[in-house]
């Protein structure tokens, strides 16, 4: 490991997924996603889950059982 954020592994770049969805950062754009078809296409599926969380729940900030629900449909599409 050489911890070069452009080299992750599918595994190590979706254990980061929820934190980096979290911290607002540009998921979209991250080196991996741009390299990696199958994380695109996870985090399309994620999107899609967000966006119904959020209709659920306009006025609120997501809560934690959304980031549940994300974590363990990334764990699932890991298998
Ligand atoms: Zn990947």
């Amino acid at each position: 490991m050489t911890g070069d954020p452009g080299k992750l592994s599918c595994a190590e770049f979706q254990a980061q997924l929820p934190e980096l969805i979290g911290s607002g950062e540009d998921v979209a754009s991250h080196p991996h996603v741009l390299g990696c078809d199958r994380c695109r296409a996870l985090l399309a599926e994620l999107e899609t889950i967000a966006e119904a969380a959020r209709q659920l729940f306009p006025s609120v900030e997501p809560p934690d059982e959304v980031w549940t629900q994300i974590e363990s449909a990334i764990q699932r599409e890991g298998k």
